[in-house]
């Protein structure tokens, strides 16, 4: 892991939380106009989702996957027999970057973090997982499956769509789950093929699920 290490040795999560949001460390840096970091979790949840950064509707609202991703991220997670009205109570919502990068120069969509910002907010992200420590984890978007997955760097996103993956995340083996962005502009879920595979995972999530709760 490279960047500034957050604050204090062992903080609780109110601690980690009340650090991510006084962060300004792109801003200093030069990579962002404003901070508003948004992210959303409590101590005890099971379910971890990493995006890549939160997008527009999010960080007006100050609440991760407030959009229409985020609506068809909660049918999807309801395949899996997750309840969409407790979504927020399910899961610990983060992502590799926190603050809303902005929209992209010249295409739709949002502009994807740098990798400067990456390893400038990465610190956080395993604080949060190391404080948390979730049963399953599930990345959103190539960017966030090769943050997490080993090897999984250069992977095309439809040979991790389908894949559990148990990783290391310092308190022994997680499953991770990678998923591809449910975003409207992605034209990657146009491919019935890559549907398909959204279907594979949320079988195998699932199984975690009924692993996890029984
Ligand atoms: S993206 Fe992360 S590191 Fe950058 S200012 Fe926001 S919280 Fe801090």
């Amino acid at each position: 892991v490279s960047g500034p290490t957050p604050p204090g040795t062992a903080p609780g999560l109110a601690g980690i939380h009340a650090g991510i949001r006084a962060c300004r460390r792109c801003v200093g840096a030069g990579y962002l106009p404003e901070a508003h970091p948004v992210f959303r979790g409590h101590p005890g949840q099971r379910w971890m989702l990493v995006g890549q950064a939160p997008g527009p509707r999010a960080h007006e609202a100050g609440v991760p996957w407030s959009g229409a991703s985020g609506t068809l991220l909660k049918a999807w997670f309801a395949r899996a027999g997750f309840d969409p009205d407790r979504f927020l109570d399910d899961w610990y919502l983060t992502s590799l970057t926190k603050c809303f990068p902005g929209k992209a120069q010249g295409g739709p969509g949002d502009r994807a973090p740098s990798r400067a910002e990456l390893a400038l907010c990465r610190p956080w992200l395993d604080t949060e997982i190391a404080c948390v420590q979730p049963r399953v984890v599930v990345t959103i978007g190539r960017m966030a499956a090769e943050a997490l997955v080993p090897g999984a760097k250069g992977t095309p996103l439809r040979d991790l769509v389908g894949t559990v993956h148990d990783v290391d995340l310092g308190y022994g083996p997680v499953p991770v789950v990678p998923l591809p962005h449910p975003s409207g502009v992605a034209r990657w879920l146009n491919d019935p093929a890559h549907r398909a595979l959204v279907d594979v995972a949320m079988a195998k999530l699932a199984k975690l699920r009924h692993g996890v709760i029984s």
